[in-house]
């Protein structure tokens, strides 16, 4: 027997038991004529203590080293209240070495001085500290949950091929070589997109699946080239349907894994949030909505922004309460020179403003006027063509947050993205491209838009985004198979194309199909989110770098001359 208890089970109550105990040699404390030693498993930590003299001659012990241990609990004279073992511990007659240990790339402790490359190449040895063997649990954790909540609402976990052909789901797909099929690849899969359709047409009414995607994109720090997804698709619903059903799913992970009770996600178009934030995903924990000022510029005659397309700008509460200052400063002095200018009204009622060239206190005060700003209050302006006007308006709000640290990671505030544009020019291909996917419906009254301005369609397509972040998206679906043709028509594909890549899938469109809608999360950002971290790795067992490599197994790797031949490359 190993061991009759484990490191993390043991305590006042088990006094006087004799036990077995394995684990790993967290900490050696030598006393002369006696050892204190920390042993550690998955379940946690107890401290034993060794009298030298039962201890063999010429054995050694270091860090990490796999030890069996027999021996008595007792009680501790110097209590740890900070573990459940800590009010006790072993006294030993007996040690027996499982397996030695090299000396240690980093340190094995919650704080380590490993970085990341060296973290990764060791990976087994970091999952052993409790920050990343504590993540793993609350991944598990949270995967259970979703299994419970969507299965309890009738919802069919139903796995779906990897090995499939490549989609147009937006990125570039792997690709894997058949070896029996000369000349033919697979693809792995971006998503399960198409066969959950599928399923929806086989008449499984609910689907999930908790699954890996394959994304051949460049990996950042917040994305993975395989990452997993909660996929989901419903018959018989509408956009409302959707949005309501997993409103309450999201709050019910919070409310189980965070113990907190979300508001009501607000549901803003995609036209209104790039108008009023400066991007399709906005944080919304901190306010400093866009305000437009081209009539107010016109009506007051300001000269110097009269002529632009657009003139917007927002209000920052208590900004001379930061304590960035000097930060701040240096910012407002490198932007200087672009479409910006700022107004600070001080506490003791001082006006400094910058583009002093084209402003004058009378202007200035326009706008304090306006804006009913206060002392402490600073004023931000971004004026140009309007596209890149509320983008650099958008970066800088998310900027002046980072600065008056606005973005409370304990604080989550979720809300939907509807109706985005269906489709989007691509300047280097010179075709229309799918915003979302191209299973996704048009909203029926701007279908008579493909012919005039295919850009201005909107779509029923939606995204969850909690504090600045896309954590789910998704849509209606196309179930008509003349708009569905359509669509793939203006993504400037032929007849043929049609036919060879999605024949199978239009030809399923004739038996009956039914109006269905889904979403997927991203499972790996949804519990990084929840944790407070910002790096997705750290909730992944055996993460890849940022180039896309996995430098544990050095992947990927080069083939052997015999194993290319077999795959038809010469
Ligand atoms: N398959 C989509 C994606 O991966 C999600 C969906 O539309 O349900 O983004």
């Amino acid at each position: 027997m190993y061991r009759t208890h484990n490191c993390g089970e043991l305590n006042i109550k088990d006094v006087g038991k004799e036990v077995i105990l394995s684990g790993w040699i967290q900490k050696i404390r030598n006393l002369g004529s006696l050892f204190f030693i920390d042993i550690r498993d998955y379940f946690g930590i107890t401290q034993l203590i060794i009298s030298k003299k039962s201890v063999k001659k010429n054995f050694f012990l270091g860090k990490e080293y796999l030890i069996q241990v027999k021996g008595k609990v007792v009680e501790r004279l110097s209590k740890n209240y900070n573990i459940s073992t800590g009010e006790i511990e072993i006294s030993i007659d007996h040690i027996e070495l499982l397996n030695s240990s090299l000396s240690l790339p980093f340190t094995i402790e919650n704080k380590t001085d490993g970085n990341e490359e060296i973290r990764m190449i060791y990976r087994y040895l970091d999952i052993r500290r409790n920050p990343i063997k504590n993540n793993l649990i609350a991944r598990h954790n949270l995967s259970l949950e979703i299994r419970n909540f969507l299965s309890k609402n009738g919802f069919l976990e139903v796995e779906t091929p990897v090995l499939i052909n490549s989609t147009p789901e937006g990125a570039r797909s792997f690709v894997v070589p058949s070896r029996t099929h000369i000349n033919k690849f697979y693809a792995l899969a971006q998503s399960p997109q198409l066969f959950k359709q599928l399923l929806m047409i086989g008449g499984i009414d609910k689907y999930f699946q908790i699954v890996k995607c394959f994304r051949d994109e460049d990996s950042r720090s917040d994305r993975q080239i395989e990452f997993t997804q909660i996929d989901c698709e419903m018959s018989f619903v509408k956009v409302h349907d959707v949005l309501v059903f997993f409103e309450h799913f999201i709050k019910h992970i919070f409310k189980k894994i965070k113990n907190i009770q979300l508001d009501s996600f607000p549901c803003i178009s995609y036209f209104d949030a790039i108008k009023k934030y400066g991007t399709d995903s906005p944080d919304i924990r901190f306010n400093m909505s866009f305000v437009e000022l081209n009539d107010l510029v016109q009506k007051k005659d300001i000269n110097f922004l009269k002529k632009q397309e657009l003139v917007i700008g927002i209000k920052v509460e208590r900004f001379q309460d930061n304590n960035n200052n000097n930060e701040i400063n240096s910012f407002l002095k490198k932007i200087e020179k672009k479409n910006f200018f700022w107004i600070k009204y001080l506490y003791d009622k001082t006006l400094l403003y910058s583009k002093q060239k084209f402003l004058n206190d009378k202007i200035i005060k326009i706008f304090i006027k306006h804006f009913e700003a206060i002392p402490g209050e600073l004023l931000f302006f971004s004026y140009g063509k309007k596209r890149d006007t509320r983008k650099e308006l958008g970066k800088i709000r998310s900027k002046i947050a980072d600065f008056l640290n606005l973005k409370n990671y304990k604080i989550f505030k979720p809300l939907w993205i509807t109706d985005l544009p269906l489709l989007e020019w691509e300047e280097k291909s010179k075709k229309y491209k799918s915003v979302h996917h191209p299973f996704t419906s048009p909203k029926e009254e701007d279908i008579y838009l493909l012919e005039i301005n295919p850009k201005k369609i909107r779509s029923k397509s939606y995204d969850l985004i909690i504090n600045g972040i896309e954590i789910g998206s998704g849509s209606i679906r196309i179930h008509n198979k003349k708009i569905q043709n359509l669509i793939f028509k203006h993504l400037g594909l032929s007849q043929k194309e049609i036919e060879s890549k999605f024949g199978f899938f239009i030809k399923a469109f004739e038996y009956g199909i039914p109006p269905h809608g889904g979403i997927a999360f991203g499972l790996d950002r949804l519990i990084n989110l929840l944790e407070g971290n910002d790096n997705i790795k750290n909730f992944i067992a055996f993460p890849k770098n940022n180039y896309g490599k996995d430098i544990m197994i050095n992947a990927p790797s080069f083939l052997e001359k015999e194993k290319l031949k077999e795959l038809h490359f010469r």
